[in-house]
């Protein structure tokens, strides 16, 4: 390159930028752009200001390729993906892997550690034997027998050596309470590089939000979490990431039970009391696992640990419907 550079005479810079200009169009399209595609088992929203649109889609194709590359990856229920490998080889032995997924997991498990255990990536110990759309689930005895293979702590992480070994052969991972909230993360990340600094990406129920609409916030809705297509709560957002998690997204009813996939690790079965919580933070890796982590814990533990964290907030609707919110949402709406 910088030889390249050397030889072009000094003075003619300025006439070769002049040349380049006047090849160029004379004015770039800015644009709204927006698209969306099947991924991660959900639906992935890209939506930018761009002051070149060509450029602005060529941003927003370098997200889907990103996001599609990290869900091969971390998708157990594909068995030639990275975290299918390691559910199948790590009981045996540490095993080698990507940066990701080393990232990631080292992230949940200190979720883990904070919830002292309510967000727990191994849940799929028990949780690999649910389909919720076939309507099935385990019956108590195999509950009781897998429920001890739930347990970050079997989860040992060389992040030096960036391996990963589980101490206990039933030990299944499943990271859908926060690959999630990684991968926005990873798109917001490459749209900075390309200049862009007004977006939002969308993965399902988690969404970051990098700058705002110019002259005012984007408003984002939280579902009602019974009656389809109706909000409850609409908020003013501007460089944030806020994550949902409801017990309407997968679930199916079964004697008058709702069962949801969001589970308690304490007891295999799916985490009663609350229909959704939503959470708000800097980056969504947090406010992914944090919405699953006060999902679980509940109304008065999930504040709890939500008001002990700095730049964290959270909404809560409980199991009759009852909105409930962390100590700073109620001293900014307050008047
Ligand atoms: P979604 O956007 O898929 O609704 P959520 O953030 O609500 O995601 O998380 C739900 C997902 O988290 C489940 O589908 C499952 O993969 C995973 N999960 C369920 N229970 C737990 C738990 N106790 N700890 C960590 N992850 C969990
Ligand atoms: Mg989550």
């Amino acid at each position: 390159m910088r030889r390249a550079h050397g030889r072009i005479p000094r003075r003619a810079i300025p006439l070769l930028l002049g040349l380049l200009a006047l090849l160029a169009p004379h004015q770039l399209q800015a644009a709204w752009l927006s698209d969306s595609r099947e991924l991660m088992g959900t639906r992935v929203s890209v939506e930018l200001w761009s002051e070149d649109a060509a450029a602005g889609q060529r941003a927003i194709d370098e997200v889907m390729a990103e996001i599609q590359r990290l869900d091969e990856m971390m998708n157990p229920w594909n068995p030639a993906s990275e975290l299918a490998r390691i559910n199948r080889e790590a009981a045996r032995g540490a095993v080698v892997t990507s940066p990701e997924i080393i990232e990631v997991i080292e992230r949940a498990l200190f979720y883990s550690r904070l919830s002292q255990g309510a967000f727990d990536i191994s849940f799929a110990s028990v949780g690999q034997h649910y389909d919720y759309r076939a309507g099935t689930a385990p019956d108590d005895a195999a509950v009781a027998r897998d429920r001890t293979n739930i347990d970050y702590r079997a989860i040992l992480l060389d992040v030096d050596e960036r391996s990963i070994a589980y101490r206990k052969p039933g030990l299944q991972v499943d990271l859908g309470g926060i690959a999630k909230g990684f991968a926005v993360d990873r798109g917001i990340a490459l749209l900075r590089t390309h200049g862009i600094q007004s977006a939002v990406i969308s993965a399902g129920g988690d969404s970051r939000i990098l700058g705002d609409l110019g002259d005012r916030p984007r408003t984002i809705g939280i579902r009602h979490p019974r009656r389809q297509d109706e909000f409850v709560v609409l908020i003013p957002l501007a460089d944030t990431a806020i994550s949902t998690s409801g017990d309407y997204e997968r679930f199916f009813m079964k004697d008058g039970v709702r069962f949801h996939h969001i589970l308690d690790p304490g007891t295999g079965r799916s985490a009663q009391g609350v229909q959704s919580a939503s959470v708000l933070a800097a980056h969504a890796i947090d406010s992914d696992a944090l919405s699953t982590t006060v999902f679980v814990l509940g109304v008065a533990a999930g504040l709890e640990l939500v008001n002990r964290l700095p730049g964290v907030d959270a909404i809560i609707i409980d199991g009759d419907g009852k909105l409930h919110y962390s100590a700073d949402l109620l001293l900014n709406t307050t008047p």
